[in-house]
């Protein structure tokens, strides 16, 4: 090897080595995106978009807005949900249908959304809750109507509404009440015979 050769191939390794440590200077102080779980479980910032699993939506009363028409379970491409009715006694005497259970088998959802985005209710959400891990897919299988079912308050009665008095039909003209079939047959008009041709 010359000289001229030593000094060139040393010249470009110190090169590829200034950038290389340019590299990885510039990695150190940029802003790191990994997130460091699960020791940082409680400050974990997961996506509010992110579906890990079907959830029923409950308000502050603790009810939900499933009336169980099925319509999810009919819209499910792969069987995951199961609807379970059951009739139940209202306050005014008169019998319902309503939900029992709103099974859901996470094992086998393909987190598509056509349940969600077809219920008419707006019953049902996607959470963000990705921990979700277990030892047997049985236990994927879940009751998603945990709450006890609240009580529904009887409606109040309603006041009597009175008979409105039949308003008198307003009289029309004849002409425009009649039908044509209803016209009286036009007379006959009368033959006069010329009697001068006779
Ligand atoms: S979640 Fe929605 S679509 Fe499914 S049964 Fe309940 S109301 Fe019907
Ligand atoms: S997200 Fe798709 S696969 Fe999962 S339960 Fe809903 S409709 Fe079925």
């Amino acid at each position: 090897m010359s000289i001229k050769e030593y000094f060139s191939s040393l010249f470009t390794g110190v090169r590829s080595l200034i950038k290389g440590m340019e590299v990885t200077g510039k990695e150190l102080v940029t802003p790191k995106i990994t997130e460091q779980y699960p020791e940082n479980r409680d400050t974990l910032k997961i996506s509010p978009r992110f579906r890990a699993t079907l959830k029923l939506k409950y308000d502050e009363e603790g009810r939900h807005k499933c009336i169980a028409c099925g319509i999810c379970q009919m819209n499910c491409p792969n069987g995951t949900i199961k609807i379970v009715t059951k009739m139940v006694d209202m306050p005014d005497g008169k019998k319902k249908r309503k939900l029992d259970k709103w099974i859901y088998d996470l094992g086998s959802c393909t987190f598509c959304m056509l349940c969600v985005t077809t219920c008419p209710h707006d019953a049902i959400e996607f959470s963000n809750e990705f921990e979700q891990a277990v030892f047997t897919r049985e236990k994927l299988v879940k009751q998603l109507n945990y709450l006890p079912e609240k009580e529904e308050e009887p409606k109040p009665a309603s006041a009597p509404v009175a008979a409105k008095p039949a308003a008198p039909a307003a009289a029309k003209p004849a002409a425009e009440t009649a039908k044509p079939s209803d016209k009286a047959p036009q007379a006959a008009e009368p033959k006069t015979e010329n009697k001068e041709n006779k």
